[in-house]
């Protein structure tokens, strides 16, 4: 087992920096989901602390010990990419005794850690088969049986289900989460999936551009995006955002924000920073807006309605920016509709437009 704490991490390529300074401290245990899009450095930084990336400033600490120059075999860590890795000519047994066998470890110690990897991973029935007489979900469940039996201090893991199709990335994701729930051990877990992050981190870090956007618990960050980019990344369909400036409302009390198209939003509750002539972008998640009989906080001009069973997506535009509100009943709503709308005050998100940054 092994805590983690990354200080002032950088990385350089030849006069390129991509990436900036990373302060990250994982605790002894914790499941930490490194998120961000495609180019943002997450495998860079990854690659860097299993020790196949040199690091190019800061400090890197493994278990108290400082890694930054620890040959990867000396960092007591395990790795799990997209692509499997496994030996094609190796079956199922001997693909994961191919560590313990290079380590010159005997087979009376290493059988029974596999024995029980591979029941903990459903994989007895094939111990004898070649990959290529598996499905993808049990090649990747073989890539980890050959982590685990390391009995690392740390799991790595690469975007390890990129390769898989819908139904088994579900699968799988489950099963990598019961299998740290089980061994208890540190995770890093990198992927481009910001669901795969929700639904398996103690803590996700949000990455854009070699630097960390916000760290937090998943719903944390759900509730609480510290700026656009965070609120814009997680969520599917995404937050909808919409800029105008804070005036005085024309009708009525308190503030409200005047769209470009002329429209108004009313601010219940804004906070203190939201002050009359401020820019601001206004967000709200789709499941949070509701359709309303009585006065409308906003309206939509319906123009795609998506029904997905369990809920429908209605999509158009609200001054200027397309919007869409996501409702769990069944509704009526043509294409063409103007629908009358509530946006709750307290699932209203405000941002400075110019900085990004959450108003508090
Ligand atoms: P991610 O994993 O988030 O998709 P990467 O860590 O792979 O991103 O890449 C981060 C940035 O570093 C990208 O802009 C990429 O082009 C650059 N990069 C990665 N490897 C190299 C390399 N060997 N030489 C130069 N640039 C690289």
């Amino acid at each position: 087992m092994a805590a983690v704490q990354l200080s002032g991490i950088f990385k350089r390529y030849g006069d390129t920096q991509v990436v900036h300074g990373i302060d990250l401290h994982i605790d002894d245990g914790e499941f930490v989901v490194l998120v961000g899009p495609s180019g943002c450095g997450k495998s860079t930084l990854m690659r860097m602390v299993a020790g196949l990336e040199e690091i190019s400033g800061g400090d890197l600490m493994i278990g108290g010990t400082r890694a930054n120059t620890l040959a990867p075999q000396q960092r007591n860590i395990s790795m799990v990419f997209q692509s499997y890795a496994l030996y094609p000519h190796l079956t199922v047994y001997d693909n994961i005794a191919f560590g313990p066998r290079i380590r010159k470890e005997s087979s009376a110690k290493f059988k029974p850690r596999i024995d029980a990897a591979a029941k903990m991973l459903n994989l007895g029935g094939y111990l004898d088969r070649l990959p290529r007489a598996l499905s993808g979900g049990q090649r990747q469940r073989v890539a980890m049986g050959r982590a685990v039996v390391r009995e690392p201090s740390l799991f790595l893991f690469d975007e390890p289900l990129s390769n898989l199709d819908a139904k088994l990335r579900v699968q799988m994701r489950t099963e990598i989460k019961a299998l740290h729930q089980r061994l208890k051990n540190t995770v890093i877990y990198v992927t481009h999936d910001q669901i795969e992050a929700m639904t398996m981190a103690d803590r996700i870090v949000v990455m854009n551009a070699g630097r960390i956007e916000q760290i937090g618990r998943p719903l944390e960050l759900y509730d609480r995006p510290a700026n656009l980019f965070v609120a814009s990344f997680l969520g599917s369909p995404s937050m909808n955002f919409v800029e105008g400036v804070i005036v005085n409302r024309t009708q009525g009390q308190g503030l409200a924000l005047k769209l470009a198209d002329g429209g108004e939003v009313a601010l219940e509750g804004a906070p203190e920073s939201a002050v009359v002539g401020a820019k601001i972008t206004l967000g709200v998640r789709p499941e949070h807006i509701e359709i309303t009989t009585q006065i409308p906080d906003a309206a939509l001009d319906v123009e795609v309605v998506e029904p997905t069973g369990a809920e429908t997506h209605l999509y158009g535009t609200i001054g200027g920016s397309s919007w869409c509100v996501t409702t769990r009943e069944r509704s009526k709503i043509e294409p063409g509709q103007r629908v009358a709308l509530r946006l709750p005050a307290e699932c209203i998100h405000l941002f400075d437009t110019e900085s990004g940054r959450r108003l508090v």
